[in-house]
C-alpha cells in the first residue's frame, strides 16, 4: 500500500511576501542557487553585501529555529499551510526575526524547475512523511519587486572584484525583469532554517549522503556487499582505469543504521574525518547522537516500503518509486557544538527517471549484479583483495 499520499497544492495566497527592505549578504552558491543572509538593516548592524563569508562551499545549515508565528518554517506534518493570511502579508513579515534563516534564490538554470513547483513537490511528497525538527526547515516565500534586481547587481559587483568562484561566474538569479539582464521568471524564494555553525564557540557542519540504508533489492542473494559500497567500489575500479585517484573505502550505511555500537562508530569515524576522528570522545558522542536519531530508522524504513521491487523490477514513473531515489540521495546536515548535537535532512531533489536517467539507474545496477560488485567475485587486482581488506557489508 502507498505511504505516500498526494495532498495537493499547499501553496495559495497565503504565502508570505518578503519585505521590500531587506539587506543581502552573499553567503554561498551551487550549482542552480544561491544563499543570502537576510535582515532589516535598520535594525541589525549588517555588513555590506560585498562582504563575503564563505565564497564557496555547501549549503549553509540549519539551526533551531524559534521564529515568529507568521513565517513558519515547516519541518515536517504542518504541511506547508502558511499561518500568514494574505491579505496582510507584507505587514505582518515585516515583524518576522530573519536572524535565523537564510534566503535562497533560484539561478537562471534552465534545467532546475521552478521554486514553486518545488516547493509544492516538497510539501505534498517529502515533508508528509517525516514528524516536525527531522527536516531543515523551508519555507515558501514571495519576492517583493527589486530584491532579486539588488541581488544580481551585487553578484555583478563580486564578479568585478574577483571574490565570486570562477566556475559560478556568468549566471545570475532569476526573476530579474531588466532587459539587460539574463531572463527566467521566478516569483519566490525559500526561506531555510540556518544551520550554519558558531566556530568561534567550537561548532562545526558534518554533511554526509546516508544513501542505501536497506539493501537493492536486485541484489542477488550471495550478496557480500552493501548497494553503496558495491557501486562506491566499481567507481573506484572505473577512475583508476582512466588514471585518476579515487578512493574506496567510505561509510557503509549498513554500518551507519546498525545497533551496533562498534559498526556505527566505523561509519561515523568516516563521517568525521582525520582528524577528529582520532577523538574517541567525539566519536562516541556523534555515534550516540546518530544512532539515537529518528532520521536513520525513518529514512530506512520508508526505503524499504516505497521501493520493494528495485531499480531492475519498478515501474520508473510510479512516485513511490521516485521518492525513494530521492530518499536515497537526500543529506544529513549534523551540527555539533560541544555540548549537543543536530541532525537535519536536505536536499530533497525531486528525481525523475526522464533525459536517460532511468538507463542510466538500470544500467548501473545490471553491472553491479552482472561484474561481481555485490558478490564480491570482480575480476581485477584491487587493494580490498588483500587479506584483512575484504569489503564485506552485514545487514
Ligand atoms: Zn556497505
Amino acid at each position: 500500500m502507498s505511504t505516500i499520499q498526494a495532498t495537493g497544492s499547499h501553496v495559495g495566497p497565503s504565502v508570505p511576501v518578503l519585505p521590500d527592505g531587506l539587506a543581502l549578504k552573499y553567503v554561498a552558491e551551487g550549482a542552480a542557487n544561491v544563499i543570502w543572509r537576510i535582515s532589516f538593516p535598520d535594525r541589525q548592524l549588517t555588513p555590506p553585501p560585498t562582504v563575503i563569508e564563505e565564497s564557496s562551499g555547501p549549503t549553509p545549515p540549519p539551526s533551531e529555529v524559534d521564529i515568529g508565528t507568521d513565517i513558519g518554517i515547516h519541518t515536517g506534518k504542518e504541511n506547508g499551510s502558511t499561518k500568514t493570511n494574505g491579505a496582510d502579508a507584507t505587514a505582518t513579515a515585516t515583524t518576522t526575526d530573519y536572524s535565523n534563516l537564510l534566503l535562497r534564490l533560484r539561478k537562471c538554470l534552465p534545467s532546475s524547475e521552478s521554486n514553486l513547483l518545488a516547493y509544492e513537490y516538497l510539501s505534498s511528497v517529502i515533508m508528509p512523511l517525516f514528524p516536525p525538527g527531522v527536516m531543515v526547515g523551508q519555507e515558501l516565500a514571495k519576492l517583493p519587486p527589486k530584491l532579486v534586481e539588488r541581488a544580481n547587481d551585487t553578484l555583478h559587483h563580486l564578479e568585478k572584484s574577483g571574490v565570486r568562484p570562477a566556475h559560478r561566474q556568468h549566471l545570475y538569479l532569476a526573476g530579474d525583469s531588466r532587459p539587460s539582464e539574463q531572463q527566467m521568471e521566478e516569483g519566490y524564494a525559500f526561506l531555510l532554517e540556518d544551520m550554519t555553525p558558531n566556530t568561534s564557540i567550537g561548532e562545526f557542519l558534518l554533511e554526509f549522503k546516508a544513501k542505501w540504508l536497506v539493501q537493492s533489492p536486485n541484489a542477488p542473494n550471495d550478496w557480500k556487499r552493501c548497494r553503496t559500497c558495491a557501486l562506491r567500489l566499481r567507481k573506484y575500479s572505473k577512475s583508476i582505469k582512466k588514471g585518476k585517484h579515487a578512493e574506496w573505502r567510505g561509510i557503509c550505511p549498513f554500518d551507519l543504521a546498525s545497533d551496533d555500537q562498534k559498526r556505527a562508530k566505523n561509519a561515523v569515524r568516516w563521517i568525521l574525518q582525520h582528524p577528529r576522528c582520532e577523538n574517541e570522545k567525539l566519536v562516541n558522542r556523534v555515534t550516540a547522537a546518530l544512532m539515537g536519531c529518528p532520521q536513520l530508522s525513518i529514512l530506512k524504513d520508508l526505503q524499504a516500503s516505497l521501493d520493494p521491487k528495485g531499480i531492475l523490477g519498478a515501474d520508473h514513473k510510479s512516485k513511490e518509486f521516485l521518492t525513494a531515489m530521492t530518499l536515497r540521495d537526500c543529506t544529513f546536515y549534523v551540527k555539533v557544538s560541544p555540548t549537543d548535537v543536530q541532525a537535519r535532512l536536505g536536499d530533497f531533489d525531486v528525481k525523475s527517471g526522464e533525459a536517460g536517467k532511468s538507463e542510466y539507474w538500470i544500467e548501473t545496477e545490471r553491472e553491479l549484479i552482472n561484474e561481481g560488485w555485490y558478490a564480491g567475485t570482480e575480476e581485477g587486482d584491487y587493494p580490498w583483495k588483500a587479506e584483512g581488506l575484504e569489503v564485506v557489508c552485514r545487514v
